[in-house]
């Protein structure tokens, strides 16, 4: 069975005892996370955020694009949140590669080389800040005193700020 299939079965379960939606979609605590990927980020459960509470955008790395920039002038501009918190983590998989060597595999394999980056970078701190300064050199970014950045240690489940 695919791990999609076992999903539908899991959802057909959680929706027979889903209460009647009462949640307002603008969040509770107007928060937006901004963190990676990666599977063991218990984003929720190591915020203590529950359903309703924050919007949480994920991408490889947790990095700043254009369309985190884009999904928090919508949550800032039309959901009200304030605050903006980053997470990178420890052993994370954008500290195993260079942009141009990934680029140089997909274009042997395909013939196209990506117009995109691939945000790899081999500073954990060093990125969130410059995470941090993308977002405050938006324009777009209604709200930006509440930006703060953090690494997530896989380990220990901890975060520690990153200061500028
Ligand atoms: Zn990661």
């Amino acid at each position: 069975m695919s791990a999609i299939d076992r999903a539908l079965i899991n959802n057909a379960v959680h929706a027979s005892g889903h209460p009647v939606q009462v949640l307002m979609a603008a969040p509770a605590q107007r928060l937006a996370v901004v963190t990676c990927i990666d599977a063991r980020i218990p984003v929720p459960a190591m915020l203590g955020l529950e359903d309703g509470d924050a919007h949480i955008l994920r991408n490889a790395g947790g990095v700043i694009t254009e369309d985190v920039i884009r999904s928090l002038v919508i949550s800032q501009r039309l959901l009200g949140t304030r605050e903006i918190m980053l997470i990178h983590h420890t052993d994370c998989g954008m500290l195993s590669f260079r942009d141009d060597e990934l680029k140089d595999q997909i274009e042997r394999d395909t013939g196209i080389r990506p117009p995109f980056a691939m945000e790899a970078f081999t500073s954990l701190e060093d990125d969130v800040r410059r995470s941090i300064a993308r977002l405050l050199a938006s324009p777009f970014i209604p709200w930006k005193d509440g930006v703060r950045g953090f690494v997530y240690d896989i380990g220990t489940g901890k975060l520690s700020e990153v200061r500028g």
